[in-house]
């Protein structure tokens, strides 16, 4: 049985509700994404059972396989790199695209939502830490990846994440999410139409608690809830 899961959301809740609390901030800011890649569905379920609703996922087939067995009200979100072929598929099964890393991924996205007459969020993903093995936009590059993305009809940018690197102290990662905080709060400065700078998705198992005390409204907990992959 995975009766694990219960007392590690509890956990990861309580750390939630402490960060917050060393910023003068509410938990209800936060929203916790449950990462579920590669988790089977019975693990899903019990993280319903116990209250979660937003699911994270990295694999477009992966987020179709699933979606369909889990209750109406879950809300997959699609955190992995998503190659152009696989955008259409996708869209009707996922709330937030959290991985647009190329004005070429959110022309695709722009294409086929107009053709099944929707709307789509997106953030855009930031290369902070400018990683070779990383996808995203540069820093520098965002602010005009975002003046050209909103002019897309079908497309609603929401917020920017990033995937910090990989350390043993998630005090390292500090000044990779201080950073993405303070782009954003650039971008939302300059008014930009249909630009809601609301979304930051940063923090993952190892990191969350200093992502949130940066800022993040959005944090992504894989091993934390669901164990080792
Ligand atoms: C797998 C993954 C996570 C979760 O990682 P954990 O360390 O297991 O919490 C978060 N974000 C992205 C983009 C991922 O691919």
């Amino acid at each position: 049985m995975n009766t694990y899961i219960e007392g590690n959301l509890k956990e990861v809740h309580k750390r939630i509700e402490e960060a917050c609390a060393r910023r003068g901030r509410s938990p209800e800011e936060i929203t916790l994404i449950a990462v579920s890649k590669t988790k089977p569905l019975e693990d899903l379920k019990e993280a319903y059972r116990c209250g979660e609703r937003t699911f994270g996922e990295n694999k477009v087939q992966e987020i179709i396989a699933k979606a369909p067995d889990m209750p109406e009200d879950v809300r997959f979100h699609m955190i992995g790199h998503l190659q152009r072929n696989k955008v259409r598929q996708v869209i009707p099964h996922t709330a937030l695209i959290h991985s647009v890393d190329s004005l070429r991924l959110a022309k695709q996205i722009q294409e086929d939502a107009a053709r099944e007459g929707r709307t789509v969020d997106i953030l855009l993903e930031v290369n902070v830490a400018r990683e070779e093995s990383k996808f995203g936009f540069f820093a520098e590059e965002v602010e005009d990846a975002v003046r050209e993305i909103c002019q897309f009809p079908n497309v609603r940018i929401r917020g920017l994440m990033t995937i910090a690197p990989f350390v043993e102290d998630p005090e390292e990662n500090r000044a990779i999410f201080r950073k993405l905080n303070e782009l954003s709060v650039d971008i939302a400065r300059k008014n930009i139409d249909n630009v809601i700078m609301g979304v930051l998705s940063m923090g993952m198992t190892g990191d969350y608690e200093v992502a949130i005390e940066e800022g993040a409204t959005m944090i992504r907990v894989g091993t934390g809830i669901f164990g080792a992959r």
